[in-house]
């Protein structure tokens, strides 16, 4: 079986493939498209790290191909529905590098309290002697604000404290339980952005936190507050930040990660108060070895039909049980990512029934598929169907699963009731074997949506017109309806209607609507 390395891996992880017996190694990087197109057709599995796209094409160009190895942790340059289309199983090696990247969020507040970079370049660039420019503030005894105590914003935590700083975090998706056991503040963001004397982002880029920290959040903050960015460019606004830091109301920021790699935004770099690293984070020898040796120890696991570990799309179940159940997974995965978009707050339970057919099938990895899309909009690719269950139970998520053979109205059903520390929501879906996944219920309300695209979610008052004041907001503004679905509990009353977009509705759009006087509320999902 042939393993084609296309972005070079630490030489520990190579040796780990190279004594495999059966497995032919192919090292070739900086391959072009066309290349690479010509050594996949062959090949078992492809290790790549962010450089190598895989694209549809390719992945259908690869014959053989069985397994894609992502040295690291994002795997958004590779096509995963496609992937998954063609029973490629995608895995990742998320956690290798955290301590690094912990580290350097350490070295980069250091750098911003004291000027580091800044003295450095007076001095060795332009030959002088700044002392007093370069007064800098100590840690001890200050606020710093931790945006995400997932894997590396908890470490970021431990290593504060030991310098006696004082940690507030902002996770709207942890326990109490988890900042407990850290011994941080768990605050929400209205009351954690006035406190912080350094804020240090650690989330995932997501629809949800792009430009999480943008114009009215500066606005809130300390006057004179240092902001740093190890995560994901664009979690930041760069603009935003670029005014702030010119007003005065930033005093610095260090950034390791930008909206465009390399930035564009000139602008930013010349301010005297950025610290700027370029997405060095993970870069250090032990990292570097480690995601090597990890994904290549997977990799070599999975040809061998040992496990399969760290899987972006596909739960390790036997292949021929997985080609049943394939289409429930995808529709289970989009009922919990919809239903978490539907949702505010942090998740608390999760009851899920199966009825019809389908309660004869080992329902749990069908399971792992509705946490896993219901944990993607707090994770993004740090959940999968290994971690997802692991994940629930750390956030302390009560599962119940129930199955019930009988049925009227469809030959299968995946009901969904999520309760959040704010609200309930239900969604159910079913698999017709002529249409494909649909939801048929949201919320009690009977609908038929295909789970796919943007979708906007009205509740209203059932009186006539509604719905055309709904179609002219939405047309004036050029969105344009692919489809529409109007759903009712009882005749007279509160009607729901679904549009599926091939746009997400802008905020200004929304507010419209909301402004209709029937409008009881709506809510939006990208799928
Ligand atoms: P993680 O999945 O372990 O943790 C993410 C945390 O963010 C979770 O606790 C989640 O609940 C929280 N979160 C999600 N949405 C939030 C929101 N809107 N507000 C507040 N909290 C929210 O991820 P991780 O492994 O700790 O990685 C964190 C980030 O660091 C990721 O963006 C990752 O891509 C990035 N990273 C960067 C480098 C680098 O080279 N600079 C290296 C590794 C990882």
């Amino acid at each position: 079986m042939k393993v084609l390395i296309s972005d070079p891996i630490s030489k520990e992880g190579m040796k780990i493939l190279e004594k495999e017996s059966g497995l032919e190694v192919l090292l070739a990087t900086e391959l072009s498209p066309a290349e690479l197109k010509e050594r996949i057709k062959d090949a078992s599995a492809l290790i790549i790290r962010s450089k190598t796209k895989v694209t549809r094409d390719l992945i259908e160009a690869g014959k053989a191909l069985k397994i894609i190895g992502r040295a690291g942790a994002g795997v958004d340059n590779v096509d995963i529905e496609a992937a998954t289309d063609h029973g490629v199983i995608v895995m990742n090696s998320p956690g290798a590098n955290t301590i690094s990247t912990a580290e350097h969020t350490i070295g980069m507040l250091l750098a911003l309290s004291r000027n580091i970079p800044q003295g450095h370049l007076s001095l060795k660039e332009k030959g002088k002697w700044e002392r007093s420019k370069f007064l800098g503030v100590e840690l001890r005894s200050k606020t710093l604000g931790i945006i995400g105590l997932g894997r590396i914003g908890s470490e970021v935590a431990k290593r504060a404290m030991a310098m006696e700083m004082r940690c507030i975090v902002c996770d709207p998706f942890i326990s109490p339980e988890r900042a407990k056991k850290y011994g941080v503040e768990l605050l929400n963001i209205g009351e954690f952005l006035p406190q912080a004397d350094f804020i240090t982002v650690h989330t995932p880029l997501t629809d949800e936190t792009w430009h999480l920290l943008s114009k009215k959040e500066f606005r809130a903050m300390k006057n004179g507050v240092r902001i740093i960015n190890c995560a994901r460019g664009g979690i930041v606004d760069e603009e935003a930040l670029y005014e702030a830091m010119k007003a005065g109301k930033v005093a610095g920021a260090a950034l390791d990660v930008y909206e465009h790699e390399p930035p564009r935004s000139s602008q930013l770099l010349t301010m005297e108060g950025l610290v700027a690293t370029p997405h060095i984070g993970a870069s250090t020898e032990e990292a570097q070895q480690m995601v090597g040796i990890e994904i290549a120890q997977q990799v070599a696991d999975a040809l061998k039909g040992r496990i399969v570990r760290n899987a972006v799309n596909i739960p390790s179940i036997e292949p021929d049980v997985y080609e049943k159940i394939k289409p429930y997974l995808a529709l289970a995965e989009k009922l919990g990512l919809l239903q978490s978009q539907l949702l505010e707050g942090r998740t608390l339970v999760v009851k899920i029934k199966y009825s019809g057919e389908i309660s004869g099938y080992d329902c749990e990895p069908i399971t792992i598929a509705i946490l896993k899309g219901l944990l993607e909009p707090a994770l993004g690719d740090g959940v999968n169907y290994v971690n997802a269950l692991k994940i629930a139970k750390e956030r302390e998520i009560k599962v119940t699963e129930e199955k019930s053979e009988s049925l009227l109205e469809f030959a299968n059903l995946i009901s969904l009731e999520v309760e959040t520390e704010k609200v309930k929501g239900s969604l159910s879906g079913t698999l017709f074997s002529y249409a494909g996944p649909r939801i048929v219920r949201v919320d009690g309300y009977h609908v038929d949506i295909v789970p796919r695209g943007h979708i906007l979610i009205v509740l209203h008052d059932s009186k006539p017109g509604v719905i055309g004041k709904l179609g002219t907001i939405l047309g004036d503004g050029g969105m344009n309806i692919v489809a529409m679905t109007l759903g009712r509990k009882e005749k007279k009353g509160k009607e729901l209607t679904v549009f599926n977009l091939e746009l997400a509705v802008p905020q200004k759009m929304l507010k419209k609507i909301m402004a209709i006087k029937e409008i009881l509320s709506l809510g939006t999902a990208k799928l």
